[in-house]
């Protein structure tokens, strides 16, 4: 595979304020390995180091280089800032301490009286920081099917202010249309908010779509190797990036040097990892809906899935994630306890293989009667598809289903 454009090049480089010298047409593996790093100043070393200070030495009382306090700027997390923004073709991006404190930056940018309309599938932790806690603050929330368009715009009041989607939606790789959605919400002044955590930009550029505010978990494909946690938001309108960079700094919930170091070294193999994902993830699928003790496969690359064509034409492959049905609590149980390479964990979108139970795990916290209902049943097991031989995952999976 090649690599695609970032959706606004050529006529619109990488934004000015980001300090590169990459060719305005750069391509996406390019703008992913690029984007946001010069060579150190003082020393010329190839890669932003880890600053790690808390301060800056004022040349004179009300003279400085533009850095006053480690919470308000940081080179390592501006580089991984700029690198982001450029990846998802936004104008600028805010790096924060997890994928929550960066859906909670966007939260406040609601008043109280405000509501949302968010994927009614989404991730256990934003439903749990809508539900549990910002509800407290008169902000309201409808959780609707958001692959069906005029749910979303039935779901649209004078009080809307964000519509909150996620494609596709974890565990069951439900699709929603995000140019659909994003006219809908833009015919009502609602800004177009993507998680974009499950597919990563390789596979999809929302704000391509007409997004409005990009945000990830880049604990996940981001950096990809499961050892940083943190998340980003990537905004295109002044007013947003104004408010967000108010709020990062306002609220203080930064993404730490080290953790933003790690980011950029794993957005440098973004693409070659997410093909490989895309490669194992569909050859996986296919090998699980061909095997006699599975009911179900949920992977929007397998023709059968209710939204493929859709998936063929908003992704660029379908992406590592897929959610298959043994039928019973029982013989998930018996599979996951028999898997020996793929390590029973929450978290995804790292190179090693990972498997869960949603209904007991990530989707604990979702009330059971709206599990039952969204199809996440005690059989449906979850699979995040590393980048290992693919032959050894089906071996693996082949003798845990031997025993179910
Ligand atoms: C993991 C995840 C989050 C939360 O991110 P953290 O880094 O764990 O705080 C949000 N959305 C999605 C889709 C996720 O997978």
């Amino acid at each position: 595979m090649h690599g695609i454009r970032r959706p606004d090049a050529p006529d619109n480089p990488v934004p000015t304020d980001i300090p590169v010298k990459l060719p305005s047409h750069a391509r996406f593996s390019t703008v992913c390995l690029h984007a946001g790093q010069t060579p150190d100043p003082a020393t010329g070393a190839i890669i932003t180091p880890i600053y790690q200070t808390s301060t800056y030495v004022q040349d004179a009382l009300g003279q400085h280089k533009g850095f006053e306090y480690g919470r308000t700027q940081n080179p390592t997390r501006s580089a991984v800032e700029a690198n982001l923004a450029a990846i998802e073709g936004g104008q600028a991006g805010f790096a924060f301490a997890s994928g929550m404190a960066a859906i909670g930056a966007i939260a406040s940018m609601l008043k109280s009286g405000d509501h949302v309309v968010v994927s009614d599938n989404t991730y256990g932790g934003t439903f749990r920081l809508f539900d549990k806690v910002l509800s407290r603050y008169a902000l309201t929330f409808s959780y609707v099917d958001t692959s069906d368009v005029n749910a979303v715009a039935a779901a649209l009041t004078p009080q809307t202010r964000l519509l909150f989607v996620e494609t596709p939606t974890n565990p069951l790789m439900k699709l929603t249309d995000l140019k659909a959605v994003a006219e809908v919400a833009h015919a009502q002044q609602v800004r177009l908010v993507v998680d974009n955590t499950f597919a990563s930009p390789y596979i999809q550029q929302p704000i391509a779509f007409g997004a409005d505010l990009v945000v990830h978990s880049t604990t996940k494909y981001l950096n990809g190797h499961s050892d940083s946690v943190g998340g980003i938001v990537v905004a295109t309108r002044e007013d947003d990036i104004e408010w967000l960079k108010f709020v990062q700094n306002a609220a203080g919930a930064i993404l730490s040097p080290f953790d933003s170091w790690l980011v950029l070294r794993g957005t440098k193999t973004l693409p070659i990892r997410m093909m490989q994902h895309n490669a194992n993830g569909l050859a996986l699928a296919q090998f699980l809906a061909a095997h006699p003790k599975v009911r179900r496969v949920h992977y929007p690359g397998l023709p059968d899935h209710p939204q493929h064509a859709l998936a063929t034409r908003q992704m660029r492959g379908f992406g590592g994630m897929l959610a298959f049905e043994l039928g019973s609590l029982e013989q998930a149980r018996t599979l996951l306890n028999g898997v020996r390479l793929h390590a029973l964990a929450e978290s995804l979108g790292g190179v090693e293989s990972l498997i869960s139970h949603p209904a007991s795990m990530t989707h604990a916290s979702v009330p059971a009667d709206t599990r039952a209902r969204l199809g996440i049943t005690d059989g449906l097991v979850r699979i995040s598809v590393g980048i290992e031989d693919i032959e050894d995952l089906k071996e693996d999976l082949a003798q845990a289903l031997d025993r179910v």
